[in-house]
């Protein structure tokens, strides 16, 4: 039974038709991605700035009148959200563009933005009564998955791509998943975790088939606009995959939008791999999306059959959104340029939304006086080996003055 106030239903996005909220929904019986339809006259009696600015929790459960969990819930576990907003003058004045900020997700527990959807499916999975919960990712959901459930007591069974960086097989080996490394792409992955899911009746944390993980990803869009003084920025630029996140931005600007918080909902800025772009494909040709080849570095957006794209195709043109392709290598000088300008070392994936707004602004397609926001989903750390290769090694000198000063010219 649905005990939530604030949620209406649920609702299939392509055909139409309404489910109960149950805690451990799925998608509709015609294959469609399920869409949370909130009661905001309801939720506008909950919720105002007054409301918001006396309230002490600085998790993202403190927005928890727009979250899709029963009233009496209390969400335990990892302290997810409230990520820095960093504003950065310099990096707006290369741009040529009025203000940029970049959202620091990287900085969440297992540090990255799936933190946010993990933690909405670790609550959800124990409202349903689970204890075990399971998914395919390419990286960040699953080492986030491991830790969220870690903390909150669940167990889980993990799928990744045999290709999945180190530093996140790490996370999960240390969690303690019961994690299959599968020698595929994250299609094969995923398809492999969807037939073991159906046949043992695991909690399914897979992004897009639980509609629950959208919902906890646009959270980063309710604190973007909190951090902002309730005025939502001109353009926000996302690097995509299987297109939850975008998904999830959207909404949460949405729902601000819908609440009265906020006057505005942004233009999303969609950044895909050249290599493997098949959202922006559909969305700049008007043709439904097809697969494409996994051909870029940035492995958390090495995403050729999208599990969300009909969620984020929606959410780029409602926007009046933009798409924008970048190359491997842009992304690199990206990632390169955002740690040494604003402090933030983030994964390829972390970086591929500033790499997009690099090449806009190159291109004279940025606006002049825009407020912009660029997300960094991702922490550096994860996959240092990509790292080093972009960046090189260190100067090497032994305990010597004279040689330090030569190799430093000075
Ligand atoms: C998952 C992820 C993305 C993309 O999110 P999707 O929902 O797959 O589109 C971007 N960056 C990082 C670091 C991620 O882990
Ligand atoms: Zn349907």
């Amino acid at each position: 039974m649905n005990m939530m106030k604030n949620v209406k239903f649920l609702k299939c996005i392509q055909c139409g038709k309404e489910y109960p909220a149950l805690p451990d929904a799925t998608t509709c019986l015609c294959g469609g991605i399920l869409d949370v339809v909130y009661d905001y006259d309801y939720i506008k009696t909950k919720l105002n700035k007054v409301v918001l600015s006396k309230r002490n929790d600085q998790t993202m459960w403190r927005y928890r009148e727009l979250l899709p969990i029963e009233e009496d819930t209390s969400p335990e576990g990892l302290r997810v959200g409230n990520s820095p907003l960093y504003e950065s003058p310099r990096i707006a004045e290369d741009l040529g563009t009025k203000q940029l900020y970049v959202k620091d997700d990287g900085f969440n527990p297992t540090s990255s933005l799936k933190d946010r959807a993990s933690a909405m499916a670790v609550t959800k999975a124990k409202e349903a009564g689970y204890s075990t919960i399971a998914c395919s990712s390419t990286g960040n959901a699953a080492s986030s998955l491991a830790g969220n459930a870690a903390a909150a007591g669940l167990s889980t069974y993990i799928f990744v791509p045999a290709r999945a960086p180190k530093g996140k097989i790490a996370q999960l080996m240390m969690f303690g998943a019961n994690l299959t490394a599968v020698d595929g792409s994250y299609e094969e992955t995923f398809d492999l975790s969807k037939k073991a899911i159906d046949k043992y009746g695991w909690y399914n944390r897979n992004a897009a088939i639980n509609p629950y993980l959208s919902e906890g990803k646009k959270t980063v869009a309710l604190e973007i606009c909190e951090q902002l003084n309730f005025e939502a920025p001109d353009y926000v630029a996302v690097s995509v995959g299987d297109g939850c996140t975008i998904a999830g931005v959207y909404k949460g600007f949405y729902d601000m939008f819908s609440v009265g918080l906020t006057d505005k909902i942004p233009r999303l800025i969609s950044v895909q791999a050249e290599g493997c772009c098949p959202i922006n494909t559909a969305v700049t040709s008007g043709q439904p999306w097809t697969p494409q080849q996994e051909n870029t570095f940035a492995d958390s957006i090495a995403v050729g059959v999208p599990r969300n794209a009909d969620k984020a195709i929606k959410a780029i043109i409602d926007s009046n959104g933009i798409c924008v392709n970048v190359s491997d290598d842009e992304i690199k000088e990206a990632q390169k340029y955002l740690a040494k300008n604003s402090g933030v070392f983030a994964e390829p994936a972390g970086a591929t939304a500033t790499a997009g707004l690099i090449k806009l602004s190159l291109e004279g397609k940025l606006d002049k006086n825009a407020v912009i926001v660029s997300i960094a989903t991702g922490n550096g750390l994860k996959d240092i080996d990509s790292a080093i290769k972009t960046v090189g090694e260190p100067i090497h000198c032994k305990n010597d003055l004279k040689e330090f000063e030569e190799k430093f010219n000075l």
